[in-house]
């Protein structure tokens, strides 16, 4: 079986591991988001490909939920003691990676030659491909103005209101090698439980990536990043209100239109009325365990 997921790096990671362990070897593909990706310190980070790569190689730190367990933070205070950027957290071990892809940038590498070359030595069969090589940053329009995203999410904790969402270079964005044949070889295509303006969206955006999911002769299945009408982490609920009218599974499904034959939502929200077939679980991955058992349930939904 072939089950492709596309996946920001919080919920998305989380859940792509639920996969991993309820599949079998090699049957998964994570399409990942590059529209967090951001220079720091002279470094390329890709915050979203890092989550995914460290939570399905068991070494993210389980409690913060991003970053490598473990993690110590010398460099960073020693950058910035030198006068350096601090305001984007990067520890230690995380560097190490940074360095690496950086180089390999430099020196004209893909990256996604080099994520592969990362998930090999992670020793996983999982494939995690970027949705693009090419670059594209998201970006968000507030009442404050026209932020990057990472300037928003990071910098200023997200605490402004989003009434738009922009992808630059959406335009010259092309897929990376691999995602519209794996797309079109899937047996199931799955929505991780992600941000769907600034995690999946971004994904929607490359050139040829939706009209595939339009096209698929695949279930396409998300699950919703809503329990109970709130985000469990980050600023969708709020971002759903402002910018879609509400937070029940509707407002969900209305953003993936034309494109899901079902989402996932959690009983805290049911019952209700969704322009889309909707399937009832429990959704909160509160552990590796609840995550697999999520994973069965939408696998179970998308073989249908
Ligand atoms: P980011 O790249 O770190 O922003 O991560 P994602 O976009 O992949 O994940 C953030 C979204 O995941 C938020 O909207 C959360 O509400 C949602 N989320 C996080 N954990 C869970 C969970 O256990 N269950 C569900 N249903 N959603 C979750």
């Amino acid at each position: 079986m072939n089950v492709v997921v596309l996946s920001g790096g919080g919920g998305g990671a989380r859940f792509a591991r639920g996969l991993q362990d309820a599949l079998a070897p090699g049957e998964l593909t994570v399409v990942g988001n590059v529209g967090d990706d951001v220079e720091v310190l002279g470094l390329h980070v890709s915050p979203d490909l890092d989550s995914i790569l460290y939570t399905l190689a068991g070494v993210i730190d389980e409690e913060r939920g991003w970053g490598r367990a473990g993690e110590t933070w010398n460099a960073l205070a020693a950058a910035a003691a030198w006068g350096g950027e601090e305001w984007f957290r990067l520890g230690d071990l995380d560097i190490g990676l940074h360095l690496v892809r950086t180089r390999a940038l430099r020196e004209g590498t893909r990256l996604s030659e080099i994520t592969a070359g990362l998930v090999e030595k992670a020793g996983l069969e999982t494939r995690i491909l970027p949705a693009t090589d090419d670059r594209l940053r998201t970006r968000v329009v507030t009442p404050a103005g026209e932020l990057s995203f990472q300037e928003w999410f990071v910098g200023r904790a997200h605490r402004d209101e989003v009434d738009t969402v922009v992808f630059d270079g959406a335009g010259q964005a092309r897929p990376a090698p691999g995602v519209l044949d794996a797309l079109d070889a899937a047996d199931s295509i799955l929505v991780a439980p992600s941000n769907p303006y600034v995690s999946i969206g971004p994904i929607l955006a490359v050139r040829g990536i939706r009209e595939v999911i339009e096209g698929r002769r695949a279930r396409c299945v998300a699950v919703s990043p809503l329990i109970g009408g709130r985000a469990v982490t980050g600023p969708l609920d709020r971002m759903l209100r402002r910018m879609a009218g509400g937070t029940t599974p509707a407002h969900v499904a209305l953003s993936y239109r034309g494109l899901i034959d079902a989402l996932v939502i959690d009983e805290a929200d049911a019952p209700c009325e969704a322009p889309v077939e909707l399937v009832v679980t429990k959704t909160l991955m509160r552990d590796r365990a609840s995550a697999r058992r999520l994973a069965e349930v939408v696998l179970e939904a998308a073989c249908g």
